[in-house]
């Protein structure tokens, strides 16, 4: 954990008037669930609250309670006095909301990306969280701002989302003790909400998925899996950025594979590099870093300059590397 204590960030909320919530472009639930509940917990403190992110609220998480309030940024600066970043490992990939927060004073960065390099004027990070959503509770229960229903239903989407369903590696007993203080406080049905989150996906998503199971392959013994997908696929399938989020778990859950690799051609001549690793000696954040990307040591990405075939042979080539100096 960082320098800053939960105490100076209530004390900035407590202080200031006009704040904006926001979180990284291409949300996750983690994100988008963060960056609700801080902003209603906000409001209910009698702030007033912008929460914005690139891509705005969607679709798959439109049933979060209050989700309307999450929007793109305006494309002309708005006066607001704190900006705060969540879950947010680069101040860049809060891309086109970044400008719309140029009057902020003071920023506020929290998140649990171990590559953070701590931007802000106040900034608590801490890696050891599977989610900043806990983050969140953590901040919100220490310094006894509003909590409510929703407020905990935003949460629980954001912990049960970046915990892959509370199985990850960073899942521990103190994100149990926050999910059922959450359940229990907030009244939470458990089925109906994972039903929405892990039981309502647009035919489209299974589509895809049948589709990058047709280029799967692996490498080095089995050790290494991936897919791909070409922008021709995805415009055929009408794919949307949000269709893909958990489907390189299918990989990650073959016997054998330790790194899981996902490519996604860009529209602008890049290609998104989506990693995962089951074993503590395979970091793939630290591999992401030397492509220009980032996360957390069992789950990071990258978007590489080239071709879909060039980024696949270079990223391969770096992975076979690593995996041969630990076998
Ligand atoms: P995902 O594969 O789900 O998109 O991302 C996994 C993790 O890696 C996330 O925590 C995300 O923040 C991080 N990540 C993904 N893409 C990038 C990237 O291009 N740059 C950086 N710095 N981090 C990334
Ligand atoms: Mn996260």
């Amino acid at each position: 954990m960082s320098e800053t204590t939960f105490e100076q960030v209530g004390r900035v909320l407590r202080e200031h008037q006009h704040f904006a919530v926001l979180g990284h472009v291409r949300p996750d639930g983690d994100a988008l669930g963060s960056q609700l509940a801080l902003a209603l917990s906000l409001q209910q403190l009698g702030k007033e609250v912008r929460v914005w992110n690139e891509d705005g609220m969607l679709e798959k998480y439109s049933f979060l309670p209050r989700a309307e309030l999450l929007t793109k940024p305006p494309s002309t600066a708005d006066d607001v006095d704190v900006a705060i970043a969540l879950d947010t490992a680069i101040q860049n990939r809060l891309g086109t909301a970044l400008a719309a927060v140029r009057s902020a004073k003071i920023w506020i960065n929290i998140d649990h990306h171990i590559s953070n390099p701590g931007y802000g004027d106040l900034v608590i990070v801490d890696p050891s969280a599977p989610a900043t959503g806990e983050i969140i509770f953590r901040l919100i229960k220490s310094q006894g701002l509003p909590f409510n229903h929703d407020i905990a239903e935003n949460l629980f989407a954001a912990i049960s989302t970046d915990t892959g369903s509370f199985q990850y590696p960073k899942t521990s007993a103190r994100t149990f003790e926050i999910a059922a203080e959450l359940v229990r406080a907030g009244g939470l049905d458990v089925g109906q909400l994972s039903q929405q989150l892990y039981e309502n996906y647009p035919r489209r998503r299974l589509e895809l998925l049948r589709e990058l199971l047709r280029t799967m392959h692996f490498i080095e013994g089995g050790r290494a899996a991936t897919f791909s997908l070409g922008l021709k696929t995805a415009a055929e399938l009408g794919v949307l950025p949000e269709d893909n989020e958990g489907l390189i778990d299918h990989l990650r859950a073959i016997r054998g594979v330790i790194v899981a690799v996902f490519f996604e051609e860009l529209a602008d001549g890049k290609v998104r590099v989506s990693m995962r690793s089951k074993s503590d000696a395979v970091d793939v954040c630290a591999i992401c870093q030397k492509f220009g990307g980032g996360g957390h040591t069992a789950a990071a990405g990258a978007r590489v300059r080239g071709t879909l075939a060039e980024v696949e042979e270079k990223v391969l080539e770096e992975i076979g590397d690593v995996l041969k100096s630990n076998s």
